[in-house]
């Protein structure tokens, strides 16, 4: 019998990232020896603080039940306080939604915001994830491709060119994944003002909001253009900063109606994240930024190992990367070649030969919506790093 799967969600591509890091799982479970520059998530254990108020929440029975669909009214108390600390943007606790995930705060806020037809700028190379729930809340994602030339930043010629009448909002992510830009304060103004003019939203994924490198800021959006907080939605979360990928906490801040429409849709999805999570994630704003400040300084000296390894192969472009941790290189010169024997047309190709002939997995560009490149996550051992850049220049540059 054929199994028919409604169109709405056969549509839905699997999340990129997370395949090729269960396939390079599998692959290392069987007992291969991979290098794994797949995954988007610290390699860091939990901080032990965090992890006691958890153990402690978990022994206490008042944290057995269900909590508010929206979260607990502390936890939604102190992001709105850390809001305020860390980007200087003054928002209500009930401007606050706790959700499973930075991904379920990007899907509720969609969801909430667009119409059938709807059309969302979306600059390219962006995170796989983005045109996913934008499809299935029915609007359009309408990419904007942008170059290493102005360092993976949209201008605001792009966007106009974009725009149409259906345009109802862009997506903003700085530091972004996959290409490790970070945006100055005055693009970050420049492309808050340009929304704000045309009456547009803006999604700002602030979910690596402090890491960056170099002494550069990531401001907020809404901060540096005020007017436009009626319509501007924040993403973040604890998983990059406090290493707390598993945890699934995130949060979605924007104008209260949103954040009471996503309530609803919430309420009737998944209800309140966990409560021992949520319990977590409170342990960690509250105990400031001291281990993330440590977290960073080590991805900072992976960035610049990955960064000279990856531009010391001949044929590959490597821009240094700004924020997050990503590299994002561009292998087009080595497209069209044969490497370890085998015809290379596309990074999809590339990414395939990798992983069977250097036993190294990075997650192709096309995933992106940026063909010819591949993104490569430095949050992982440095052993393993270093022993990842010797066999990609080993497979990509014989001697
Ligand atoms: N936004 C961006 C740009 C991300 O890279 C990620 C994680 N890869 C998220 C949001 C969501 O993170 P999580 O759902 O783990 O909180």
């Amino acid at each position: 019998m054929t199994i028919s799967i409604s169109s709405r969600v056969a549509a839905i591509a699997e999340s990129a990232t997370l395949a090729v890091d269960a396939r390079a799982k599998a692959l290392q479970a069987a007992g291969e020896d991979i290098v794994v520059f797949g995954a988007g998530e610290p390699d860091f254990p939990t901080p032990d603080h965090i992890v006691e108020a958890a153990a402690k929440a978990c022994a206490d029975p008042r944290n057995h039940h269900y909590t508010p669909a929206g979260g607990l009214s502390e936890l939604r108390a102190v992001i709105a306080e850390k809001t305020k600390r860390d980007s200087g943007y003054d928002v209500r606790p009930s401007q606050v939604l706790v959700t499973n995930g930075g991904k379920q705060a990007i899907f509720e806020a969609f969801a909430a915001i667009l119409d059938p037809g709807d059309e969302v700028l979306l600059p390219a190379p962006y995170w796989t994830t983005y045109p996913e729930p934008i499809a299935y809340a029915g609007g359009r994602a309408v990419v904007v491709p942008t170059d290493a030339a102005s360092g993976y930043k949209v201008t605001l010629e792009q966007l106009d060119a974009a725009t149409t009448e259906a345009t109802k909002g862009l997506v903003f992510v700085s530091p972004s994944n996959p290409t490790g830009a970070v945006y100055s304060p005055e693009q970050v103004e420049a492309v808050g003002r340009w929304a704000f003019e045309r009456g547009l939203w803006v999604l700002t994924d602030e979910i690596y909001e402090h890491l960056t490198y170099d002494g550069r800021e990531a401001p907020s959006m809404p901060v540096l253009v005020p007017e436009l907080a009626d319509r501007c939605v924040v993403v973040n979360g604890v998983a990059k900063t406090y290493a707390m990928t598993g945890w699934r906490v995130g949060w979605v801040v924007g104008p209260d109606a949103v954040v009471a429409a996503a309530a609803r849709l919430q309420s009737q999805l998944t209800s309140n994240v966990a409560n021992v999570s949520q319990r977590a994630a409170l342990a960690a704003l509250e105990g400031g930024l001291d281990d993330f400040v440590r977290m960073r300084e080590t991805f900072d000296k992976r960035r610049r190992v990955l960064h000279a390894g990856l531009a010391g192969i001949p044929g590959v472009e490597c821009p240094l990367p700004e924020g997050a941790f990503y590299a994002f290189p561009s292998f087009e010169d080595l497209l069209g070649r044969t490497i370890a024997g085998r015809p290379v047309t596309t990074t999809l190709e590339l990414a395939a030969v990798l992983l069977e002939e250097a036993r190294v997995a990075v997650v192709p560009g096309e995933a992106f919506g940026a063909p010819g490149r591949a993104r490569l996550s430095f949050a992982l051992a440095d052993e393993a790093l270093a022993d990842g850049v010797t066999r990609l220049q080993r497979v990509l540059a014989p001697v």
